[in-house]
């Protein structure tokens, strides 16, 4: 890949740059306060008093109590921790074996609920989902049964940009008393995350994707959750979660969603960016199909199928003439593979290898989007023709 410096970034459902106000606040939390926060002496409780100040910002964010986030070391872990910790503690405690999730899940659930299924015997059910990747919450009232353990829905989907009605299916999960987890990791950039509106009992979050560093997350576990730790050790993070705290990653990550929510009139000039891609590539390239939902959807995110594109080619193509775009998942590199969750939306092979996921963020303006809108036709014609060749 070209590091060009002219290159216009256009990946941010991958990842964000840090803000410089972000660095700024952590960097005293590499040297000059390093103290272990465990520890007893001046360095430790000086430590220790910012993360428990970062813990007391997320909660304020998330609208949860302080004892309700725990720090983890990216959104993975906290999939990890929520879909292992709840299975776990569930089997544990009332022979529950039954997993209900979805098929367009990002990996970090999928693959730990099969793996769950593989390895452990766990029961794992794929919940339907309609064209553009929504599930219908009738269909989790419908699903739930008595040994139910964990319900896990993907808040905003990273491929696709489709969202889920995470509140109603809350609601639902919460009349059958049995816990839901969703992977807020794409949400928590552009969308407002209460806890308590959105009626989840675990929530995950991943600092990357909102300028913040990478290498830090967040879960929330409602209060009375069961969960076992699936990372064993000390007793930080209320026992859920053994290892040293990352002093200055967890001053990051809360430092970087605040300076998000504060920005958020940011969030109508991206959706006015997409809005504008979207119309020209469906009106400009023969053959392309929007992915996902065109109104319930990521307000930075556009995503489409092409068909008759290889796009690794086409990616390649656009690289070069200083555009960074993704197929549709940048976890899905180098992987022959068609995307699982848009086989899941019912898009056929043939077009599914041709993906285009444009992400917008703060520093993209609507003039390297014109011009990316400008050379995109010419790059794709280019592309079909080295196919056909
Ligand atoms: C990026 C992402 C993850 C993984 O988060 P990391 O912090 O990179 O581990 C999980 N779920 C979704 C929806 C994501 O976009």
């Amino acid at each position: 890949m070209s590091t060009n410096q002219k290159t216009i970034y256009l990946d941010y459902a991958a990842s964000t740059p840090l803000d410089e106000d972000v660095l700024q606040a952590m960097l005293p939390y590499f040297n000059e306060h390093f103290g272990n926060p465990s520890s007893m002496h001046h360095y430790g409780q000086e430590a220790d008093a910012a993360v428990e100040n970062a813990r007391m910002g997320m909660a304020e964010l998330l609208n949860c109590g302080s004892k309700e986030v725990i720090f983890t070391s990216c959104g993975s872990e906290s999939d990890n921790l929520a879909l292992r910790g709840v299975a776990h503690a569930a089997r544990g405690t009332g022979k529950k074996n039954h997993i209900l999730t979805t098929p367009v899940e990002h990996h970090a659930v999928f693959h730990t609920a099969e793996q769950l299924a593989a390895l452990e015997g766990f029961e794992v059910e794929f919940l339907p989902v309609d064209e553009y990747g929504r599930v219908d919450p009738d269909e989790i009232a419908r699903r739930i049964r008595p040994d139910t353990a964990i319900v896990s829905v993907i808040y905003a989907n990273n491929e696709i940009g489709t969202l889920n009605p995470i509140a109603e299916i809350g609601a639902i999960c919460r009349k059958k008393n049995v816990p839901l987890h969703t992977d807020a990791v794409q949400a928590c950039a552009h969308l407002p995350i209460d806890v308590q509106a959105l009626k989840v009992d675990l929530l995950s979050v991943g600092a990357h994707k909102f300028y913040g560093p990478k290498g830090i997350g967040a879960l929330y576990v409602r209060q009375g959750t069961a969960i076992t730790p699936t990372q064993t050790g000390g007793a930080q993070e209320f026992g859920l979660r053994a290892g040293t705290h990352n002093t200055p990653l967890i001053v990051g990550m809360t430092e970087a969603l605040k300076l998000v929510r504060e920005k958020e009139a940011v969030t109508q000039q991206l959706s006015e960016y997409r809005d504008r891609i979207i119309e020209h590539v469906l009106a400009e390239i023969p053959d392309a199909r929007l992915s996902g939902h065109p109104q319930e959807r990521l307000p930075n995110h556009a995503s489409f199928v092409i068909k008759h594109v290889d796009s690794n080619t086409l990616l390649m193509l656009l690289d070069a003439q200083g555009f960074a775009c993704s197929s549709s998942s940048a976890c899905k590199t180098g992987d022959p593979e068609p995307s699982q969750v848009l086989r899941a939306i019912g898009i056929s092979d043939e077009w599914a290898k041709g993906s285009l996921r444009v992400t917008l963020g703060r520093p993209v303006t609507l003039k390297q989007i014109d011009r990316f809108l400008e050379i995109l036709p010419d790059a794709v014609a280019r592309t079909r023709a080295l196919e056909a060749s």
